[in-house]
Parts: structure tokens; C-alpha cells; sequence
């Protein structure tokens, strides 16, 4: 039986009954001993591989317990505009890749942020004209809630001067007529309709592009939030993982709420999610229709994860909880984001035992704009994993890739300084180092219910590990090496060359 031993290490196990130790030995996918070098090589065999980690820190394999693999793996093989600084930019990559295309294909284009853009505004339909007028394109917007289509892309999607907003959608009209600028809000459903599916192959080097990413991040498992997934999501996952070489642990994906209790899928390990809009006056679904849904997944057997990014929204589910009589506790049910969470709400949250998966990168990412953009009173409040933990609530933390690449160590830096790109602080209280790396280890594991298997260094559990130069809250601290089931899929060579091991 293949075992491996990491020795000479500074292991932080996240285990309080033996918080940590010198090193780990793992036999046959499952760790069997943590303690002290010589103890771990006594129990070793002869054969056992032994790494000497040379005083390198040592974690349990990092868990993003939400992000959206497919979106992800689309985005990978998307014409690139997250660091695109103007809208001429845009234009021009969107341009060069039209240019390898046959007409009429569809040119997706992902990532752009307006207020990263020299002009400061959304792009209009008319600039995406001057890229290309013999295809479709579709830039979607950083967040993934906002998007831009050409002229070509409009009429194909049914979009016109006519054109009534679906519930919840906005569609951006020029003052002087009415007609769209090609700007849309919330309408991703609408538009994906007239989009063609991305061909399986694309999709498959996406997701290939993704495994390597998470392994050089560290992560060693990830668990799929879309709520577009349906009842047969997992089995789809599995089969592009398999294909794709996608190395880490897919955890049970999310299910999209169908509507309808009856039309729920069976499997117990599956939460459902929901995604929670605010609109002009009111959240989507209202506190009413989001009770009765808790209600019924509750009596399922089913956790329920709730989007809600707003104050409003947040304090909707927290509504809606009450209302339906609904505790979370071992139910595992979950907020997914609650972006602004003051005091008072974070109290509730924790009376409720409901589970808070929150983005502290986000602060790290967008933290110049919050700072122009949220109101002062609430940016204390913001991704606040600090407030939220001294309430008494269970949070862990989520990249929400593609809105953000997954990065465990940019997530537990984020949320231990609140330091925006820029190198601003955003006001607000930092969380303690031992918390934030729980974010993405023990905590993570717990929000995805997989807390008996993974999250930990201790025995009985899976061998799931990642290395470290240094502490994870660290600047400099980098990934070494990345362990799947006591087996290195991945680990940065020595020359500086990063590999991954299939
Ligand atoms: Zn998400």
C-alpha cells in the first residue's frame, strides 16, 4: 500500500485535539498518523515515500466550497478582458479572435469591469459593432450580472425597441429613442438561449485549464454552487472531470431550485440553491415564496443556499428562516455571499445557525470600487468574515470563480487585512489568521457536510494536503505542493517551473 511521509514540517492540522505537529503520514489515500517525526517514521514502512518539507508549513488541501466549474472552464477558453483598461482594448482582442472565426460564429467575451475602464462606462452594442458586424458577440461583465451584446447578437437574442424587460432583467435603452445600447442586466438566461452551447472539447480544455489552476492554488476539492445545475449535474461534472484530467475532488454539486418540491431530485447531499434578487421594490423570490421553499427542502432532508448579497437580501433569508420556523445546525443551511451583514444581522444569522459562505477576496479584488461606491456606514460591514464569526456564526469562504480566478491564499489574506488592490484598507476589522485559514479548510468542509472526510489533518481522514513556503495569511507565501488522496498531483519544481502531475 503506497504510503507517504512529510517530515520536518510545521504542520497546522485545524484539529483542535492536536492543533499541530512535525509530521504526517499517510497510507493508502487516508492519513494514519500526525505527531512528532520520529513517531511518523517509526510507523512508517520501509518503502514509504518520504518528502522532507524543510520547515515548510503544511495544511489540510484548501476546499472552494462555491464557485461555477463550467461558467469557469467558458471563461478559460473566452476572449480574455479582466485586465483590460479601456474599451478600444476590448474592441481589438475581440477583433483578433472574430478575426480566427468563421462569420456567424459567436464570439464570447468575458471579464470586463467599467470601472477598471479609462472611459468609466459600460461598452455599447456600437463599440462591440466596430470589432465585428459578421458575428455575434457577447462580452460578459466581471460580475456576471451585466452584459454587452453587438447589434448582430442583439436581433439574434430577440431584442429590440420592442422589447418588454423579463422580471428582474434590465435592458439599457439610449435616452433619446428607446433603443437598447446593448447593455443588459440580469438577463443572462434570455440571452443564453440564443447562444449556442460551447462545443464539448472547448468545454473539456476549459475545465483542464481549471484543475490547474486549483492545484497550483492548493485546492483540492471544490463543491459546484451554479443554480442553472440540474438534477443530473453531478454525473455531467464527473464525466467532463474525467475527460478533462481535472484533478480535485468534485464535492456534491448545488441544485437549482425547480420550482416545485416534487420536482426535486433525490440526493440528500445536494444543496439547493437559490438565488435571491433584489429588484425595484422587493426581493425575488419575496420572504413569503422563499419560506415555503425552505420549508419544503427542510422537510427533505435538503440544505438550502440562499444568494443573497445585499443588506436587504441578506435580511430577506433571515425573514424567510424565521417565517418558515426553519434552524440551520446540522441542516447545513447556507447564505451564499451576504456581501454587507452588520451586527444585528450577523446575531440573527447566528440564531438561526445558518452558514455563511462569504468572499473575502472580493475586498482584495473590487475594494476600490466599494470604497466609492457602498455607502461609509456599510463598508465595515463588508464580506465582514470577522463580525460574522464573533456573532457566533459558522462562516467559510468561496472564490466564486469565474466572478474571481480561486485563490484560497488571496481569500485568507483578504479577509485577514481588508486591503483592496490599490493597497487601501477598507475600514472594518480584520479576521484573526487561525480563522481565515479555517475559511477554507475545517469551516469549508463543514458548509459542503464533507467535515468527516476532509478539512483536517488527522487520522481517519483523507490525504488531501497542501504545502506551504509560510503561513497562509502571509504576502509571500506561495504553494509548494499540492496532495490529493497521499498522492503529489502537483508541486512548484525548483527551477521555478510549476507542474502537475496526472
Ligand atoms: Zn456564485
Amino acid at each position: 500500500m503506497a504510503e507517504l511521509l512529510l517530515s520536518n514540517a510545521r504542520v497546522v492540522t485545524m484539529d483542535p485535539a492536536c492543533p499541530s505537529a512535525q509530521a504526517v503520514l499517510a497510507r493508502a489515500g487516508r492519513i494514519v498518523r500526525v505527531g512528532a517525526d520520529a513517531a511518523c517514521r517509526r510507523a512508517a514502512s520501509a518503502g514509504a515515500r518520504v518528502i522532507d518539507c524543510c520547515g515548510m508549513v503544511v495544511l489540510p488541501g484548501f476546499i472552494d466550497p462555491h464557485l461555477h466549474l463550467l461558467a469557469w472552464a467558458a471563461a478559460l477558453r473566452a476572449v480574455d478582458c479582466t485586465d483590460a483598461r479601456s474599451i478600444d482594448e476590448i474592441v481589438r482582442r475581440i477583433r483578433e479572435r472574430a478575426a480566427d472565426l468563421p462569420p456567424g460564429t459567436w464570439v464570447r467575451a468575458v471579464g470586463y469591469d467599467e470601472s477598471r475602464l479609462a472611459e468609466g462606462r459600460h461598452p455599447t452594442r456600437w463599440d462591440l459593432d466596430a470589432a465585428t458586424t459578421a458575428h455575434p458577440v457577447r462580452l460578459v461583465h466581471r460580475s456576471g450580472h451585466a452584459l454587452v451584446l453587438n447589434s448582430r447578437a442583439l436581433a439574434l437574442a430577440g431584442i429590440t425597441v420592442a422589447s418588454e424587460e423579463p422580471p428582474g432583467g434590465v435592458i439599457d435603452r439610449r435616452l433619446s429613442d428607446g433603443e437598447p445600447t446593448g447593455l443588459l442586466l440580469e438577463m443572462n438566461e434570455v440571452v443564453a438561449r440564443a447562444v449556442p452551447p460551447l462545443p464539448r472539447a472547448e468545454l473539456v480544455a476549459g475545465l483542464r485549464e481549471a484543475g490547474k489552476r486549483l492545484l497550483a492554488a492548493g485546492i483540492t476539492a471544490v463543491q459546484d454552487l451554479s443554480h442553472t445545475n440540474g438534477p443530473d449535474a453531478a454525473n455531467v461534472l464527473a464525466a467532463l472531470a474525467r475527460e478533462s484530467g481535472f484533478a480535485p475532488r468534485l464535492l456534491p454539486p448545488a441544485e437549482g431550485w425547480p420550482g416545485d418540491a416534487a420536482a426535486l431530485s433525490g440526493d440528500v447531499a445536494r444543496p439547493i440553491k437559490v438565488m435571491l434578487r433584489e429588484t425595484g421594490e422587493r426581493p425575488v423570490p419575496d420572504v413569503a415564496e422563499l419560506a415555503a421553499i425552505v420549508r419544503a427542502c427542510h422537510a427533505r432532508g435538503r440544505a438550502v443556499a440562499v444568494h443573497a448579497v445585499e443588506r436587504r437580501t441578506v435580511t430577506a433569508v433571515v425573514e424567510a428562516f424565521t417565517r418558515a420556523g426553519v434552524r440551520g445546525g446540522e441542516a447545513r443551511h447556507r447564505i451564499e455571499h451576504a456581501g454587507v451583514c452588520p451586527p444585528e444581522l450577523a446575531r440573527r444569522i447566528a440564531a438561526l445557525g445558518l452558514i455563511v459562505v462569504s468572499n473575502p477576496v472580493f475586498l482584495a479584488e473590487s475594494g476600490d470600487r466599494y470604497l466609492r461606491d457602498v455607502a461609509p456606514a456599510d463598508q465595515p460591514y463588508l464580506y465582514d468574515t470577522a463580525g460574522l464569526a464573533a456573532a457566533g456564526v459558522r462562516v467559510a469562504a468561496g472564490s466564486d470563480a469565474p466572478v474571481v480566478s480561486a485563490d484560497a491564499l488571496a481569500t485568507v489574506r483578504a479577509a485577514v487585512t481588508r486591503t483592496a488592490r490599490s493597497g487601501t484598507v477598507l475600514p472594518g476589522t480584520g479576521l484573526d489568521p487561525e480563522r481565515a485559514t479555517a475559511l477554507v479548510t475545517a469551516a469549508a468542509a463543514h458548509a459542503a457536510g464533507v467535515e468527516a472526510e476532509l478539512g483536517r489533518i488527522a487520522p481517519g481522514l483523507a490525504a488531501d494536503l497542501v504545502v506551504l513556503s509560510a503561513e497562509p495569511h502571509r504576502a509571500h507565501a506561495r504553494v509548494a505542493m499540492t496532495i490529493i488522496g497521499g498522492e503529489v498531483r502537483w508541486r512548484r519544481e525548483p527551477d521555478g517551473e510549476d507542474r502537475a502531475y496526472w
